[in-house]
């Protein structure tokens, strides 16, 4: 399907008002697609499986930023080490552990954002508060240093509701908690239903798939 590139041009420029990031969320859809963008001047890219994004990626132009945005066992972390720019989704020191072993295998260091479950809703995935201080107290006070790991921000997702004030509050905490570990770090939240949102309350970095690329089956 043709992509509108005006809804891009609009997203854009709403991103630069605050200073966002626009990563395009092309999950299932096809390379033709992304090369659409890719020629508008789309560089940054996010995948949500990885056997999809090893097929993509060969076929599209190397100066394409990967992310990675599902979520990631660690035995594939391996597959894709190597062609990530960043991973969004870190949940538990043990991928954590598997990333860094990736990264000093190949001499890279992997930027990675910690997955922090802010939505009512129950999920298995991410950081509740409580998880999170007592991981952070872990890596900086136990010293598990992990030399090819860069954790460079925070990743939430909202509850998928009507209700604005909830979706706002949800995201609200998230940058509080972002503010107060990492005052400088990525922010990664907001998607195509409430991306707006986001920005309002603080996100610097928004995922959009379908508002870019058309609804997915
Ligand atoms: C699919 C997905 C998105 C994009 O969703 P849209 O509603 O299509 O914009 C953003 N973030 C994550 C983690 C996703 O899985």
């Amino acid at each position: 399907m043709p992509i509108d590139l005006s809804v891009y041009q609009k997203i854009l420029s709403t991103c630069s008002a605050y200073k966002a990031k626009l990563v395009a969320v092309s999950k299932t859809k096809p390379v033709a697609d992304i090369q659409e963008l890719y020629a508008a001047g789309q560089r940054d890219f996010a995948e949500n499986y990885v056997q999809e994004l090893l097929e993509k990626q060969p076929q599209l132009p190397s100066d394409i930023r990967w992310h990675f945005i599902g979520h990631l066992q660690s035995n594939k972390v391996k597959q894709i080490a190597g062609i990530v720019h960043l991973i969004h989704g870190v949940d538990s020191v043990k991928l954590l552990q598997e990333i860094d072993k990736q990264g000093k295998r190949i001499g890279k260091t992997i930027a990675c954002l910690l997955q922090v479950h802010i939505a009512r809703e129950e999920t298995k995935f991410g950081f509740d508060e409580t998880s999170l201080k007592a991981f952070w107290e872990d890596i900086f006070s136990k010293r598990l240093f992990f030399d090819h790991v860069q954790i460079d921000g925070f990743m939430g997702m909202a509850s998928f509701s009507e209700d604005q004030d909830l979706v706002r509050s949800e995201f609200r905490s998230l940058k509080s908690i972002a503010a107060s570990y990492l005052p400088n770090g990525i922010i990664s939240m907001g998607m195509s239903a409430d991306y707006q949102l986001a920005l309002e309350e603080g996100s610097n970095l928004i995922r959009i798939g379908s508002l870019l690329f058309g609804s997915r089956n």
